[in-house]
């Protein structure tokens, strides 16, 4: 079972809960030396104070979220897109992230183009990919579950993914996240196939009642997911990064106590991931 140094916490995990500031304070109070920011509450923190604290407590950012979201409609909004997108590169590169989690976006409203809308995503990243590889931030897509297709990710298998990076090349990788692919059965030869080329493992569980699709993940442990399986399969595909605990959970986790919810992450990641 791996140890706490490998644990990482998404802040996404105490959102509702902790500011950056608190997140990153309260994560090092428990041992956790890992985090992933997101762009909010790094705004709110404001990047050089966030730099000074990331720093002052040793922590591993292993990752920004988020990028991407190329499902805008018109011109005005593509343009909008890449532009917060080149922002994104910047404070990623600022708070030395390993990564900028990028995800597809869905389709445009009012649009039934799902191969025009995956195509746009190639664009997207081509676009912003100079300016990646010149910041040192290599891009991660991170594919979604199938059910969020139209809303958020029309990225939907870990295959895709790698077609991508294929098409891509050098600067672009992928996030595996357990939620999003645990169903796929060429879950398997897609995470060898992108070997180093994954640049973040997220954890949590899939409820097999799941009352909303985005907000109700579970905790390790608590749903379906063989997740010592696939972190196995991710390892020696050659990934050497950290478990980074990533848990949207409006009903349940959000309303509990940050300081308990991280103790709970430490004890489930040595037991269930
Ligand atoms: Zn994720």
């Amino acid at each position: 079972m791996p140890g706490i140094e490998k644990l990482a916490i998404n802040q996404a995990t105490t959102r509702d809960r902790w500011t950056l500031r608190e997140a990153i304070e309260g994560y090092a109070r428990h041992g956790v030396r890992g985090i992933c920011v997101w762009r909010d509450k790094l705004a709110e923190c404001g990047v050089s104070q966030a730099v000074r604290l990331l720093s002052d407590h040793g922590m591993t950012v292993t990752g920004l979220c988020r990028g991407g979201m190329f499902g805008g409609a018109d011109a005005s909004t593509w343009r909008a897109t890449i532009d917060d997108n080149l922002r994104a590169i910047e404070e990623a590169a600022a708070i030395g992230a390993r990564t900028l989690i990028m995800l597809a976006g869905g389709l445009p409203k009012g649009s039934k183009d799902l191969p025009g809308a995956r195509a746009r995503v190639a664009e997207g990243i081509a676009e912003i990919l100079p300016a990646a590889r010149a910041a040192g931030v290599p891009l991660a897509i991170e594919p979604l579950h199938p059910m969020t297709c139209a809303s958020r990710g029309c990225v939907t298998t870990l295959g895709l993914a790698n077609d991508l990076c294929d098409e891509l090349g050098e600067g672009v990788g992928v996030a595996v996240d357990v939620y999003h692919v645990w169903w796929d059965p060429a879950l398997d030869a897609e995470i060898a196939r992108a070997g180093d080329r994954i640049l973040a493992f997220h954890v949590n569980d899939w409820l097999p009642d799941t009352r909303d699709l985005v907000f109700d993940r579970g905790m390790m442990g608590d749903g379906v997911v063989d997740i010592p399986r696939i972190r196995r399969l991710v390892e020696r595909a050659g990934y050497d990064g950290m478990n980074e605990v990533e848990i949207f959970s409006a009903e349940n986790w959000w309303k509990r106590d940050p300081d308990e919810v991280v103790a709970v992450c430490i004890e489930r990641h040595e037991t269930a991931v």
